[in-house]
């Protein structure tokens, strides 16, 4: 069975209905692009998979569980446990180190002082970000602060990785990089990918891609049938 189901989503924010009626699934290890106009619900329908918002109806199970109804507590728990997160400008925390901010999911989840930086230091040198780690994230490039926000991702081992144009602030080569670097540690760890994205480029690095017009799944199509196939 597919890792999350999402049924006909729906989510209004006053009179604008950002989703109506949106179906998705994805399954466990699958990097999923999730692409269509500004405006179509791309990000709302991440944030209700990933559980940071609430729908106001329709489903979302997550491991054969309804996680759309849970309290925010338990829905924070299940992102620092399963999930993994990563944003358009990286949201790191200004004041701590980049070091300090690859621990912080660790530590969260319970891991030694000494562990953590040990953890966080070996996934900053895999990203080629070991030498900022001292750091604060004003004192870096746009690129390798991205970086940092994609080794706070994936520290914990996370079962998804939810990534909301993660390379939309990067100029194009760095973007790809970055990108690479996802899809790599992604498919290393087995963690599946939920991806939005303008970008083709990108969506070329997907299993599968669904697009969403008017805050409905319009296609979901395997990637490859529908590119690749005559
Ligand atoms: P996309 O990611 O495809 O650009 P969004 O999910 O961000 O689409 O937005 C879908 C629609 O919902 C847009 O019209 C957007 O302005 C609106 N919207 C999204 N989030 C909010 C919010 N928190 N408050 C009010 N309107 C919102
Ligand atoms: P995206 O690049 O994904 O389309 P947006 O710039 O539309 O992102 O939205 C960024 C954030 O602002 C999101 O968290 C979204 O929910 C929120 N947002 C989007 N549109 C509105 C709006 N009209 N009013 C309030 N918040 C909004």
């Amino acid at each position: 069975p597919p890792l999350i189901t999402a049924r006909g989503l729906e989510k209004a924010y006053g009179r604008t209905e950002a989703l109506r009626g949106a179906s998705v699934s994805l399954g466990a290890g699958e990097i999923l692009a999730v692409t269509g106009a500004s405006g179509s619900g791309k990000s709302t329908l991440l944030h209700c998979l990933a559980g940071i918002v609430t729908p106001d109806s329709g489903s979302v199970e997550y491991a054969g569980t309804r996680i759309d109804g849970l309290s925010e507590a338990r829905r924070t728990e299940l992102r620092r446990t399963d999930f993994g997160i990563l944003f358009q400008f990286g949201q790191l925390i200004p004041e701590l180190s980049a070091l300090d901010n690859v621990a912080l999911p660790l530590l969260l989840a319970g891991a030694r002082r000494t562990a953590a930086h040990e953890q966080a230091s070996d996934w900053l040198g895999k990203f080629g970000v070991y030498g900022q780690a001292r750091l604060r994230p004003g004192e870096m490039s746009g690129g390798q602060a991205q970086r940092v926000s994609l080794a706070r991702a994936l520290v914990t081992g996370p079962k998804v990785v939810f990534a909301d144009e993660p390379t939309g602030a990067l100029d194009s080569l760095t973007g790809e990089q970055v990108m690479t670097t996802l899809v790599q540690s992604a498919r290393e760890s087995g963690s599946a990918v939920v991806l939005i994205t303008h970008d083709a480029q990108v969506s070329a690095y997907a299993d599968r891609e669904v697009v969403l017009r008017d805050g409905v799944v319009r296609a979901d199509e395997p990637w490859a049938a529908e590119h690749f196939s005559t």
